[in-house]
C-alpha cells in the first residue's frame, strides 16, 4: 500500500477511497521457485501479481496514475476514462473507474482475447475494436486522443507516455520487491520484465539501481516479433501484453541492460508447465518473463538471485493456443526446464 498522506487537494472521502483501494491493490505475494535446467538445481524469486483487485499487474499504474491525478487535479469526478489498450489495462481502469463512479470507454485491437473483451463489457464500460485496417494498436490511441480533443470530459491515462505509470511500479512494485527479498538477506541480482508500456521494468529498475546500481535490469520482448532490440516492431506474436507496435515513450535505454528475448512458443510452453507441475496458473507474459530470467541466470551463473514477474492469471487466456498443445521447436529452454516446488518470501 502506497503511504496514506493527506493530500489538501483532494477531499477525505476520496482520499479515503483511494486508501481502500489500496488494500486491493499491490503488497502481493512473493515466491521463491525451486527448478531444474538440464538438470541443475536453481531458483527463480517471482512476484505474484495476479493477486491484485482484478488480477493483473496493471492495478497498480492505474490506481496510481487516477490518484495523482485527482491531487493535480487533472480529473473531475464523473469525466468518462478513455484509454487504449491491449486488455488488461482496460480491465484495471474499469474496476476502479467504476469504484470511483467513472464511466470508462475502452479502444482496443479486435484481435485481442475474447475473455479481455467480455469482462471490460462486465463492468458496464463501453468498448470500442479497432481492426488491423484501422489501425490496430496506434489507431486506438489515435482514437483516443481524438475522442479528448472533441469532449473536455474525457480523461485519457495515457499509460504510453504517462510518467506516473512507472512512477507506480517504483514506488510500489520495486520497493516490495527489495523489501521482501530483504526480509530473508537475499540481494537481487538482476529483474526481467517483459516490455508493453515498460512502466514496470523501467519503474521497478528504478527502485532497485537506486539502492545497488550493480543490479542488472533487462527489458524482455518476444523473439518472433522484437522491437526493443530492433528499433520498430517487426513480425508477430501470441505474448498478449508486450511489444505491442512500437517502443513505449517511458523506455528509456540508458537505463536499462540489454533486451533479452523469449519465443512464443516457450513461453506458452512455460506457463502451462508452471500450471502443470506447481499448479500456478499464469498467462503467456509470465511464461515469457521465466524463460527470461532463467536465461540471464544462465548468463550470470546459477547461484544469480534473479527476480521476474508472474503479471497475471490464465483465466484472460482460454479462448488461446495457452490452452492448447504447444509444439516443441529447436532452441526452446521449456523442454529442459522442470519445476520443483516454491517457497513463499514473508509480505
Ligand atoms: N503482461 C501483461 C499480461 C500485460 O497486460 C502487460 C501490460 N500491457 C505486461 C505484461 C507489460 O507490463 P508493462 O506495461 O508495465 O510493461
Amino acid at each position: 500500500m502506497l503511504p496514506s498522506t493527506i493530500n489538501p487537494a483532494i477531499s477525505k472521502d476520496l482520499q479515503e477511497k483511494f486508501n481502500h483501494l489500496w488494500h486491493l491493490v499491490g503488497n502481493t505475494p512473493m515466491l521463491e521457485i525451486f527448478y531444474t535446467y538440464k538438470g541443475q538445481k536453481r531458483s527463480l524469486y517471482v512476484k505474484c501479481e495476479q493477486y491484485n483487485l482484478t488480477g493483473s499487474i496493471k492495478d497498480r499504474m492505474a490506481l496510481y496514475i487516477l490518484q495523482k491525478s485527482y491531487e493535480e487535479g487533472k480529473i473531475s469526478p464523473n469525466d468518462i476514462i478513455v484509454e487504449a489498450t491491449s486488455g488488461s489495462t482496460g480491465i484495471s481502469f474499469c474496476a476502479i473507474g467504476r469504484s470511483l463512479g467513472h464511466p470508462v470507454q475502452i479502444i482496443m485491437p479486435d484481435w485481442l482475447s475474447k475473455e479481455r473483451m467480455d469482462i471490460i463489457a462486465s463492468f458496464g464500460a463501453e468498448i470500442t475494436l479497432i481492426s488491423k485496417e484501422e489501425g490496430g494498436f496506434l489507431g486506438s490511441i489515435r482514437l483516443s486522443e481524438k475522442m479528448a480533443a472533441l469532449n473536455d470530459s474525457v480523461f485519457l491515462p495515457r499509460q504510453f507516455a504517462n510518467t506516473y505509470n512507472a512512477d507506480a511500479h517504483q514506488m510500489t512494485t520495486g520497493k516490495e520487491i527489495w523489501l521482501q527479498l530483504q526480509s530473508i538477506d537475499v540481494s537481487p541480482d538482476a529483474f526481467v520484465a517483459g516490455v508493453g508500456t515498460g512502466g514496470t521494468v523501467m519503474g521497478v529498475g528504478r527502485y532497485l539501481k537506486s539502492r545497488n546500481r550493480h543490479i542488472k535490469v533487462h527489458p524482455l520482448e518476444p523473439a518472433e516479433s522484437p522491437t526493443l532490440s530492433v528499433g520498430r516492431k517487426i513480425g508477430s506474436h501470441r505474448i498478449q501484453g508486450i511489444s505491442d507496435e512500437f517502443i513505449p515513450d517511458i523506455i528509456r535505454f540508458d537505463e536499462l541492460d540489454a533486451p533479452v528475448q523469449a519465443s512464443d512458443g516457450d513461453s506458452i510452453i512455460l506457463a502451462q508447465k508452471l500450471a502443470r507441475q506447481l499448479g500456478l496458473a499464469v498467462g503467456i507474459s509470465s511464461g515469457a518473463n521465466l524463460i527470461g530470467a532463467i536465461k540471464v541466470q544462465d548468463e550470470l551463473g546459477e547461484e544469480a538471485r534473479v527476480v521476474t514477474i508472474l503479471c497475471d492469471d490464465n483465466k484472460k487466456y482460454l479462448s488461446t493456443d495457452l490452452m492448447r498443445e504447444e509444439p516443441v521447436k529447436d532452441g526452446y529452454l521449456s523442454p529442459e526446464i522442470e519445476f520443483v516446488n516454491y517457497r513463499p518470501i514473508s509480505r
